[in-house]
């Protein structure tokens, strides 16, 4: 697929992307996703490195999964794309990051994102807060969240595994519950299509 962007320094740059990248498991795409490298790009002029969220197509060796651009975030929730029936979708490289860190670790898109729910929403609802499974061990699942530190800085959270276990034996109650449902409703499975309320105090857990 020929592409076109255009560089700080104004050089159009041209490219060839492929239809559908292989991001199977150990693949070169999946590995670049995850070290923050995927789709980099050097502009033969300047010689800077720019990585522009273009939307891409990737096959995560069981399913097709579309990158849509962060840019294009409303486009795509007001239906103006269109998505190969079956994708899942991720909007922006942090939660493609997300989403390959996630199937890596052989962990469920729908457990995390409820997990993800229940953190921001004890970490104070504000609207302007991003958050990401960065990791998983045995014993915890590690979350970065954006936006809750003056400083710019990520807050780390640290969730036991053992709460994860309990929010999968959780899923088939609250699957059929708002916001959950509006949460985990495919192709796009994600906390950041819901707007936490911040006068909604958080009472359970
Ligand atoms: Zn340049």
């Amino acid at each position: 697929m020929k592409r076109r962007v255009t560089c700080h320094c104004e050089q159009k740059i041209d490219f060839d992307t492929p239809e559908v990248y292989d991001a199977a498991p150990g693949s070169p795409t999946r590995e670049a996703i995850v070290d923050g490298t995927f789709l980099t790009i050097t502009c033969d002029r300047c010689g800077e490195e720019i990585r522009p969220e273009l939307e891409a197509t990737l096959h995560d060796g069981e399913r097709t999964v579309v990158l849509v651009p962060e840019a294009r975030r409303n486009s795509f929730l007001l239906g103006a794309l269109r998505i190969p029936k079956d994708a899942a979708v991720v909007v922006g490289f942090g939660e493609l990051r997300e989403r390959m860190i996630v199937l890596d670790a052989g962990l469920r898109v729908d457990v995390v994102e409820a997990l993800k729910y229940q953190i921001l929403r004890k970490a104070g609802p504000r609207t302007d807060l991003r958050i990401f499974c960065v990791e998983s061990t045995s014993n915890e699942l590690v979350f970065h969240i954006h936006g809750l530190r003056d400083d710019d800085e990520v807050a780390v959270m640290r969730v036991p595994r053992s709460a994860y276990d309990r929010a999968t034996a959780d899923m088939r109650l609250k699957a059929n519950e708002e916001p959950y449902r509006t949460i985990l409703s495919p192709p796009y499975v994600s906390i950041n299509k819901i707007e936490l309320d911040p006068e909604e105090a958080s009472d359970d857990g």
